[in-house]
């Protein structure tokens, strides 16, 4: 299992043509990007949709949103798997259930811009989705979020 998921961790960390940094190339659909309420990164591509916040702690925590924007209580068999830090020793993060939230049991690996795989599923019926995020933990100038969750047009 744990090769496996090493495997796959470098798999999606191979460069990408047209791809850098996991922003599309000019040209391609601009996709708005939707504030969280916890000013986190909400993740498109898994229904419900989640928001992904790096905690005080550089703790993972994914809150489910209902269609308007607000905090769900994770469905029954959601799950979440995160890979992140150096390539070469790959940290894999649990989640367990906090509040109305799933939080990382471990925190981030040093690093203020770690790339980051998670394996999503959003209830036990919904099917494993594989996400790229690049947590870049700096504040952006002009939002005041961090870079991974930055709004701003164009960015
Ligand atoms: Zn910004």
């Amino acid at each position: 299992m744990k090769n496996l998921l090493t495997a796959l961790y470098l798999a999606l960390l191979a460069p990408v043509a047209g791809f850098a940094g996991g922003t599309p190339a000019h040209g391609l659909t601009h996709v708005k990007k939707i504030a969280g309420p916890h000013q986190g990164r909400v993740l498109a591509g898994i229904e419900p949709r989640a928001e992904l916040f790096v905690t005080a702690e550089r703790q993972l925590r994914l809150t489910f949103l209902d269609d308007a924007g607000k905090p769900l209580a994770p469905p029954a068999g959601a799950s979440v798997t995160v890979i992140t830090g150096d390539r070469a020793a790959p940290t894999t993060l649990s989640f367990a259930a906090d509040g109305e939230a799933l939080l990382s049991t471990a925190a981030l690996p040093e690093g203020g811009n770690l790339p980051a795989v998670l394996r999503i599923k959003s209830s036990g019926e919904a099917k494993l989705v594989t996400i790229r995020v690049q947590l870049n933990l700096a504040k952006c100038g002009e939002c005041s979020r961090p870079e991974y969750a930055c709004v701003c047009e164009g960015h």
